[in-house]
């Protein structure tokens, strides 16, 4: 079976992830009722997306969502 040759050094492993860090979600605030929340996200004060609302408490209760047509 493949194997690696030398032990990969501290050095090169955390090389490898200095990129594995978390993430700072970026956050605005929503257009209908200013409360802040992700982007591309519905915002889940109001349940508004791009400004129409996406996101009813009803559906959110049946766990649907509306399509748009
Ligand atoms: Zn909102």
């Amino acid at each position: 079976m493949a194997h690696p040759k030398r032990k990969t050094s501290k050095t090169r492993r955390d090389k490898r992830r200095t990129h594995l860090k978390a993430q700072v979600p970026q956050l605005t605030n929503c257009s209908n009722c200013g409360e802040a929340h992700e982007y591309h996200t519905v915002c889940p004060a109001c349940g508004y997306y791009r400004g129409q609302e996406a996101v009813t408490e009803n559906s959110l209760a049946l766990g649907e969502t509306e399509k748009e047509d």
